[in-house]
């Protein structure tokens, strides 16, 4: 199938751009350019010079000797996690602060829940002399102290939202309203596939280096394509660059790992998919947990980037036709995850790219299968959360 936005938005019934009439001249000058802007020869120029030298890509297709063995098959790593910030994040800050730049935006606005994306976006905006307010929930700050500091060192102002739950959707709501107040000046930069047309396609764009780079390195590794991607799925943008140019080919399984958080029946859980229904949530009519009125759910993962009760539209979209495969796994299993990568790899990864790791070991794979695995980002931020939860067993073996 080909994955395309139409004129509107649209990926078959998710998408388009439900904003207040206050934001709408915003968002038409983006539709209306974004395209044409990145297209441009200077523009692809300054970003991939950025991506490379500022960012550190390309970043590896590295041979997993051991998870090979284990799984029976070839299984590699895209190294997400080596890129400067420690994550993917930072392919589509780079690119949202030139579109900006081009744009005559000179202020930069972001919301962030655990922080990793207003961290890539504050960063960005150093580099680029730029001034980045961040909107971030009271309750988020709290718990991600280390990232508001981050924040702050490289010379964003981060917001404390005290409104509603005190995180990630009030910090989304407020990042709104200043939008709405400053249309001229200042660009938002969304973290995720998700938001109004045209977000979703930008972001899946941005992020798409993910999976041209994982193509050439397959044809450099011998030839072969892989038979199978695998990336979490939060919002859904490293999942979408890293499946963007693989969805024509229907021989590559596509998986989707979302968070199951304590269980599918426990409530408290961030598997779209299995538990969502259609609805507009942040500008976009797309798959979010809700309530019988349709009010969003409170989601819940042990980890923060997949603590979110959407999807973007375009996994909205390949889920309902079935091009890609989503499942989901547990806080429990993503612990083993992470565990199994430091211990049978040397890699220590996010929370998040832990939930990837932890499907391909129910996977039923043959030997002539090569798997691709997204490594998202890396796990400096989550040792906490690592040593709470494995607490005198860390150094137990899996
Ligand atoms: C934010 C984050 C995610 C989830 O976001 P997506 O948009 O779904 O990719 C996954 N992994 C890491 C390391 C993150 O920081």
């Amino acid at each position: 199938m080909r994955l395309e936005a139409s004129e509107r938005g649209f990926f078959g019934e998710f998408g388009g751009a439900y904003v207040p009439e206050m934001l709408y001249p915003n968002v038409k000058e983006l539709q209306e350019r974004y395209v044409e802007i990145m297209g441009e020869p200077s523009f692809q120029a300054e970003l991939e010079a950025l991506l490379h030298d500022f960012a550190g890509r390309p970043t590896p297709l590295f041979v997993a000797k051991t998870l090979s063995k284990m799984c029976g098959c070839e299984v590699l790593l895209k190294r997400e996690d080596l890129l400067h910030t420690g994550a993917h994040k930072v392919n589509n800050t780079i690119g949202q602060i030139l579109l900006a730049q081009r744009l005559g935006r000179t202020r930069i606005i972001a919301e962030t829940g655990a922080g990793q994306h207003g961290v890539a976006t504050a960063t960005v905006c150093a580099l680029m002399g730029m001034p980045c307010v961040v909107y971030m929930g009271e309750v988020d700050m709290q718990r991600q102290a280390l990232n508001v500091a981050r924040m702050r060192l490289l010379g964003a102002e981060v917001r404390g939202v005290s409104s509603g739950s005190k995180t990630l959707k009030d910090a989304t709501n407020e990042a709104m309203r200043d939008w709405i107040a400053n249309p001229h000046d200042t660009h938002y930069i969304i973290g995720s596939v998700v938001g109004p047309h045209p977000f979703p396609d930008m972001v899946a764009r941005f992020q798409s280096v993910i999976s041209r780079e994982t193509k050439e390195q397959c044809h450099a590794l011998g030839g072969k394509k892989p038979t199978h991607v695998v990336a979490c799925v939060g919002g859904g943008s490293n999942a979408m660059g890293a499946f963007f140019h693989f969805v024509e080919d229907e021989s590559v399984a596509l998986v989707g790992v979302e968070a199951a958080g304590c269980g599918l029946s426990s409530g408290r859980s961030a598997a779209t998919t299995a538990l969502g229904k259609p609805g507009i949530l942040h500008g976009s009519r797309t798959l979010f947990m809700q309530s019988e009125d349709g009010q969003v759910e409170e989601a819940h993962s042990i980890s923060a980037g997949l603590d979110y009760p959407g999807i973007g539209p375009q996994h909205a979209h390949l889920h309902v036709s079935g091009r890609v495969e989503y499942v989901s796994v547990t806080d429990e299993e993503a612990l083993v995850g992470a565990k199994l990568l430091a211990r049978r790899e040397g890699i220590i990864p996010a929370l998040e790219s832990a939930h990837a790791v932890a499907h391909l070991r129910r996977m039923e794979l043959e030997p002539s299968d090569r798997v691709v695995v997204v490594v998202s980002g890396r796990g400096d931020k989550d040792m906490q959360t690592y040593l709470e939860s494995f607490g005198e067993g860390i150094s137990d073996d899996v």
